[in-house]
This record gives C-alpha cells, structure tokens and sequence, in this order.
C-alpha cells in the first residue's frame, strides 16, 4: 500500500521542519488530509508569512521596514543587546527586564563550519554604536557564542564602545531561546564588562 502522491508530497515538505521526523510527517499529513479546515489554517498562515520581512535597522522579524522594537520610541536606543537569532530576541523580550534595542547576527562565528564575521550581520552593526552607551553581548553560552563575544568585545574596544556579558545563571552549552525568563532576568541584571 502506497500513500497519495500528493500526501507524500505534503510530507516530504512537512519532514523538513525541526523536530519532525518522516514518521511524524506523514502522520500530520494523513490528519491534515482528514482536517481540511486546519489546513486552510495553515494555508493563510503561510500565505501571510510572505509579507513578513526583516527589519532594516536590528534584523529581526518585521511587517514593514522596521520591527515593532526599533518603531518603539520609548525604547533606550544607547543599549544594545547582540543576539545571535530572532528566537534569543524574543526570549530576552520575554524576561521582561530589557529596555533597550536589539541587533541580530543570523548566527555566531564558526570557523570549523566556515561561519566567519562576513556571514554574520555585522556591517549595519558597526554604525548604530554612534548612539550606544552600552552593547550586551547575548550571545550563547556554547563555544561559538563565546567565541563571536570575545570577537565583538574586541571589535567594540576599538571603537571605544563599552561591552558586557550575559552571566550569572546562564547555563554552558546553551541557547537563550530555552532559559527560562526569571534566569535571564537575572543574567541581564547581573551582566559583567568583557
Ligand atoms: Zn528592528
């Protein structure tokens, strides 16, 4: 017994998410296919996917040129936490503790995997530090994250930019996206000078 091509089709494209297995792709086709009103869910859902952009300014996610936290004129635009995605962004604007913007790499330095400085977004960075006080640098607690923060805490001396680090907390070998909102609360409170 062979599946529908077009349920096959629909699971290939459903097994190309994270966490989902071929198993599981074919299982939320077959429900997709009994469900038809789940599917015109997703359906308008993807279709409003393609007018989200990115921000011109930080990277993140946007509707327009510029995302809800760079429009925001009562956030303190002199602090600026670097995060490596959008899903840090989103769990440090979840800890509720941080007022400030907000830059986006698209990821941290690599070199084993050839991620060098010219893959990260870097050059819009360079000419937002004019009117920063203070840069966060939040990125992970793994090897890569530790690595881009020493790589910026230079860069960010030579431009006579202060920098700290995320700290107190923070669990090694972790991505913020899964800390919880009261530790990184705290790791921001509690944020060293590199
Ligand atoms: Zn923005």
């Amino acid at each position: 017994m062979r599946y529908p091509e077009s349920l096959l089709k629909l699971a290939r494209a459903l097994s190309r998410l994270p966490g989902i297995g071929p198993k599981t792709a074919q299982k939320l086709a077959l429900f997709l296919a009994f469900h038809k009103e789940v599917a015109e869910e997703l359906k308008e859902g993807l279709a409003a996917l393609r007018d989200l952009g990115v921000c011109r300014v930080c990277g993140n996610l946007a509707e327009g040129e510029l995302c809800p936290i760079c429009q925001d004129e009562g956030r303190d635009r002199a602090l600026l936490a670097v995060v490596e995605t959008v899903a840090d962004l989103y769990a440090l604007e979840r800890s509720g503790e941080f007022s400030g913007v907000y830059h986006v790499l698209g990821g941290a330095l690599n070199p084993l995997e050839g991620v060098g400085p010219k893959d990260l977004n870097l050059e819009s960075l360079w000419p937002r530090l004019q009117e920063v006080r203070e840069v966060i640098l939040a990125t992970s607690m793994t090897v890569e994250g530790e690595a881009t923060a020493l790589f910026l805490a230079e860069e960010l001396k030579k431009r006579g930019v202060k920098a700290t680090r995320l700290a107190y907390g923070l669990p090694v070998g972790g991505s913020l996206e899964y800390v919880d909102e009261v530790t990184l609360g705290r790791a921001l409170e509690g944020r060293k000078p590199l």
